[in-house]
């Protein structure tokens, strides 16, 4: 059942019974600006014949561009000098830009299936994915037109932009990154994740082609990878730098300052995200946006939901942990391979602390679903219910990046909100209320960038939901990515000579 092969497609779907079940219902996304996001339409899903076709074709053609692995330190200068010499000349940012999201909607298919075999994603999560990556593409071609002096100071493009791009969304997030840069005016170097170079280097090879197509210099933007160890520290702190923009850890944007003190560095890290639901909610609704939040890539998003805080009678009766329970388990899990997965593998299989989230109860914890390992890999887990997750304990505080999900309980909202505000973190937060009343006193309380009412909590949509966090989730300027500011923060100011 969670391993189902490509023969298998051509038997008749089961019958939507569960709620989780109406998410297979809906047709996929169509691309367009702004309207593609996997949550508030988590029924975004592929067409299965065409998806199996895209996945039956031979290995994913990078368009001729490979990764160039840097194994010395001369290595490294000759490509940071030969990426900072390039320039934007007087092309023109706004209509390259636009070139460029057509190549990438032109690309999806060989995007699915590069996302599919390498990183993991199933095609309900892969295929808004890239649709966000279009709409960034012809969002910041908007905002570089707009990118002009701003009382009396005057932009001044960085050199050189340097990308670490994380593995969870292994094209939106690099194609932000880069494209806001080259907006900005800037050339930029995409060091890609480890776990998704193949990914990073299709989205280079793509954004390469259009740069020259449309009359731009190709070497605007360089691939490269190089190990984490000396090199990695000589790439962060090269003096070629002018910004790192990176998404992942806090403790990396930490140990990337300890590597040059005066690092120019754009982070969004790392989060712990909560919905509440108060007795005013719609429940059915809280528990599909729960579900999709929590499990959704297998929870290996920095928005994920990763606690549900259910408030007085909702907390008490068993009306949601019951349906929840249902809809959770109605899941199909496996591999990208089969269309119908909704939760798929662990990219970094289950080790140190993600392995404790998911076989370790804290103290009066207990398993309403108990997440098990369903194959030898360790990469595939059904999805984890825990109940009775205490204040202050380790499960309310860490982050953990995987298919588990945790009950709390509060006598009030406010008590709610006192719990979402005691985490170190600040990405995303939703609150699922009909009453007004609540959901003014949580917007106006709540600590975190992202904030969502009777919604999902992942999926933001680029200019719609700039996406950026608070306290440990940012570090750095803590421009929106997807906001009106996002190219603010990517280039320089000077001050205009006076004329007088
Ligand atoms: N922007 C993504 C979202 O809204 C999350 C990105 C991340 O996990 O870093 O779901």
């Amino acid at each position: 059942r969670f391993r189902a092969s490509l023969a298998d497609l051509d038997s008749p779907a089961p019958q939507p019974h569960r709620v989780a079940d109406r998410y297979a219902a809906v047709p996929r996304s169509e691309p367009g600006l702004f309207v593609n996001t996997p949550d508030t339409d988590p029924a975004v899903a592929v067409n299965r014949t065409r998806f199996r076709a895209i996945l039956e074709r031979s290995a994913s053609s990078s368009l001729g561009l490979s990764l160039v692995k840097i194994h010395s330190r001369e290595e490294l200068n000759a490509a940071m000098e030969k990426a900072a010499a390039a320039s934007w000349g007087g092309a023109d940012r706004r209509a390259v830009l636009h070139r460029i999201g057509a190549a990438l909607e032109a690309n999806r298919d060989t995007f699915l299936e590069v996302m599919a075999a390498e990183a993991g994603k199933t095609a309900d999560q892969a295929d808004p994915e890239i649709s966000e990556a279009v709409d960034f593409a012809h969002y910041y071609a908007e905002l570089a037109a707009g990118l002009a002096e701003t009382d009396g100071a005057v932009p001044v493009p960085a050199r050189l932009t340097l990308v670490t791009p994380p593995w969870n969304f292994p094209v939106a997030i690099p194609a932000g990154s880069v494209l806001a840069a080259l907006a900005a005016g800037s050339s930029v170097v995409l060091k890609p994740a480890g776990p998704a170079e193949r990914c990073g280097t299709v989205l280079a090879g793509v954004i390469r082609d259009a740069l020259g197509t449309a009359g731009a210099d190709p070497d605007l933007v360089t691939l490269l990878q190089v190990e984490e160890n000396e090199l990695g520290r000589e790439l962060i702190a090269h003096p070629l730098v002018d910004r790192v923009v990176l998404t992942g850890a806090y403790e990396t944007a930490e140990l990337f300052r300890s590597f040059r003190t005066d690092l120019p560095l754009l982070a969004e890290t790392s989060g712990k995200n909560a919905i509440i639901v108060t007795p005013s909610a719609d429940l059915d609704l809280a528990v599909k946006d729960v579900v999709s939040s929590a499990f959704g890539h297998a929870g290996q998003k920095c928005s994920a939901a990763s606690l549900v805080i259910l408030v007085g009678s909702v907390a008490h009766s068993d009306r949601f942990r019951t349906q929840l329970l249902d809809a959770v388990s109605s899941l199909e899990v496996g591999y990208p391979s089969d269309p119908r997965s909704q939760v798929g593998p662990l990219v970094e299989p289950a080790a140190g602390k993600l392995l404790d989230g998911l076989t370790t109860l804290g103290q009066g914890e207990k398993w309403l679903l108990e997440p098990r390992a369903l194959d030898d890999s360790g990469k595939l887990w059904s999805p984890g219910v825990r109940d009775g997750v205490r204040r202050g304990s380790a499960y309310h505080r860490t982050e953990y990046f995987g298919p588990i999900l945790g009950i709390m309980t509060a006598d009030s909202l406010t008590e709610a909100i006192d719990v979402v505000n005691e985490v170190d973190f600040g990405l995303t937060s939703g609150l699922h209320s009909l009453d007004g009343d609540e959901i003014r006193t949580w917007l106006d309380r709540v600590q975190a960038g992202n904030l969502y009412v009777n919604r999902g909590i992942t999926g933001a949509i680029v200019r719609r939901q700039p996406f950026g966090g608070w306290k440990r989730s940012a570090v750095g300027p803590g421009t929106k990515a997807g906001g009106p500011n996002y190219l603010a923060g990517l280039t320089g100011w000077e001050s205009r000579p006076s004329t007088a």
